[in-house]
């Protein structure tokens, strides 16, 4: 394969020098237009400095049989050592490290190579000039107009093949007999167009080249604006050989060509520049696109996610908030059923049956409360929220908790204070709130002996009367200090029964309507939960 690929580039090398080899360069060989040397440093670049010896033999193939040249054959042999010795030590100085990406994809690669080529060209010139002038083939007067021609042809060969050999690698071909695609119709009228540019300027005996060389930037620069570096790398490399061959069919002579050359310097030089930016804009706005298209899917996946993850919270909490009114429902039904078992119950058991039902009724309004306000909240609907009095509500949870089989002869004091203003809250869900803290307060002070059973619940006004706090203060033994670091996490709990789940969910509730959730103290004197509401809530964040 490496074979294979060396061959290919010393055909190529021999063939593009013969079909370049122009105008009355005289006896020393030197040209304004060097393709081959363009070749040769992508060759180079692309199996490696060592390669440098395969050129030697290459340049000496060209110079010794192809085209013979006259002259010491020392001094060629010299030139011919100069050019690929130089050149490989150009490929190596570019590629050590890594410096070039021989894909040629940002703009930094095509200024590290255009800017590596022309300082190795430079001094190559003059060392090989300068060497054919000791061998008396140029004459001292010349020396210096012969090194710029030869460095204009180096380096003009080089921005016009090299970067076009290097993109070419990554470059798809259309397969044979396909339609043609968009891309190779605009690519055969940008052809056309450069063409005729071309001509205009140098195939056309009446234009004077040098006043309207500067049209054929118009096409050029256009297809670097529309297609970036592989639309420049093609239009130069069509401009230059199209002026090439006009050029020569018109016998300009070496130093008119030259003149050209520097003029097609500057315009190759503008071209690659002009396409390399906007193939590197092109980039950046593709990885832009690929990552705002890979931050979409990720956070899509990422609903996805959390909307299981919720409802893995909302059955955990259905589980939670509905067992405690089930059970006490159930326990009301049996005792119900108990006193009406006989057939005909004295009047005493009916209104106490009659009472258990009641009760059990008003557990599952409750039950159906809350599994009501779970499908709006998981529906997204508008939740419903109403102005809520905190003292009235603290009363009815209390009555709730009691009816729920709690520990009983629990002294519950409830005192709302002077200005304690309404909130407007979803009332079901501070309800449960004051129902998890009033619970967990009455299995709190259960350990505690009859008659010194108490729980206060306070209601106080806070920032001048715009928000409320409640706190729920109980006279137990206090949070054990095992529980205390994740005490409002899930699944924290001390209960055989429990869930561990009441806090964290309460949590939630507070701070879904813009208020606070927190233990105020605790010890072996009991505990304080509290927590505050913002008036407004205007914002209930479900
Ligand atoms: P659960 O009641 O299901 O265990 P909670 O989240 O309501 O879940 O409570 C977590 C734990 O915090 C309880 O198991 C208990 O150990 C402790 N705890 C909560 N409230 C009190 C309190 N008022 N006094 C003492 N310990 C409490």
């Amino acid at each position: 394969m490496k074979l294979g690929a060396d061959l290919a580039f010393f055909a190529a090398y021999v063939a593009v020098d013969w079909a370049s080899s122009i105008s009355d360069a005289g006896t020393i060989g030197i040209t304004p237009w060097n393709p081959s040397v363009g070749v040769a440093l992508s060759w180079l670049i692309l199996h490696g400095p060592s390669r440098g010896l395969h050129l030697f033999l290459a340049i000496v193939t060209t110079d010794f049989i192809v085209r013979p040249l006259p002259g010491v054959p020392l001094a060629r042999l010299l030139s011919a050592g100069l050019i690929a010795g130089g050149y490989a030590a150009a490929a190596a100085a570019l590629l050590r490290r890594g410096a070039l990406d021989p894909r040629i994809e940002h703009l930094r690669d095509l200024v590290l190579l255009l800017g590596v080529s022309a300082a190795a060209a430079a001094l190559l010139a003059l060392a090989n000039v300068g060497q054919l002038m000791v061998a008396k083939l140029v004459m001292p007067e010349d020396f210096l107009a012969i090194s710029l021609r030869q460095w204009v042809g180096d380096v003009i060969g080089i921005a016009v093949v090299t970067p076009t050999v290097l993109r070419a690698r990554t470059w798809r071909l259309p397969a044979w007999g396909s339609p043609p695609t968009r891309l190779a119709i605009e690519g055969t009228a940008a052809a056309i167009a450069i063409a005729a540019f071309v001509w205009i300027v140098f195939g056309w005996e009446g234009s004077d080249e040098y006043k309207v060389f500067y049209l054929l930037f118009l096409p050029v620069v256009a297809i670097a604006v529309r297609r970036g570096l592989d639309g420049a790398c093609l239009s130069l490399l069509l401009t230059q050989v199209g002026m090439i061959v006009l050029v020569q069919s018109r016998g300009f002579g070496s130093a008119e060509v030259t003149d050209f050359q520097l003029l097609m310097l500057s315009l190759t030089v503008t071209g690659l520049l002009t396409g390399a930016v906007v193939s590197d804009r092109a980039r950046a706005e593709r990885a832009t696109r690929e990552f705002e298209q890979l931050l979409r899917e990720r956070q899509s996946e990422l609903e996805h996610l959390s909307r299981i993850s919720a409802l893995g919270e909302m059955a955990s909490m259905l589980a939670h908030e509905l067992n405690q009114p089930m059970t006490a429902t159930r326990a009301y039904v049996r005792t119900a059923q108990r006193m009406l078992d006989s057939t005909e119950p004295p009047p005493e058991e009916r209104r106490k049956a009659l009472d258990a039902i009641a009760n059990a009724v008003a557990q599952v309004d409750l039950a159906g409360a809350i599994v009501r306000n779970l499908r709006d909240m998981v529906r997204r609907r508008a939740v419903t929220r109403e102005p809520v009095d905190l003292g009235e509500l603290a009363h009815q949870a209390l009555a709730l908790v009691r009816s729920q089989g709690n520990p009983d002869q629990v002294n519950v004091a409830i005192t709302q204070q002077h200005g304690a203003p309404i909130v407007v809250a979803e009332r079901i869900r501070i309800m449960q709130v004051l129902m998890n803290l009033l619970r967990n307060a009455f299995e709190a002070v259960q350990p505690d002996p009859l008659g010194r059973r108490r729980i206060e619940v306070r209601i106080t006004p806070i920032d001048g009367g715009t928000g409320v706090e409640l706190s729920v203060r109980d006279f137990g033994p206090g949070v054990p200090p095992e529980v205390q670091p994740n005490l409002f996490a899930s699944f924290t709990t001390t209960k055989s029964d429990g869930l561990g789940l009441g806090l964290s969910i309460c949590r939630g509730i507070i701070q879904a309507h813009g208020g606070r959730l927190w233990l105020e103290s605790t010890g072996p004197e009991g505990s304080d939960f509290r927590f505050t509401l913002p008036v407004g809530s205007d914002s209930i964040d479900t």
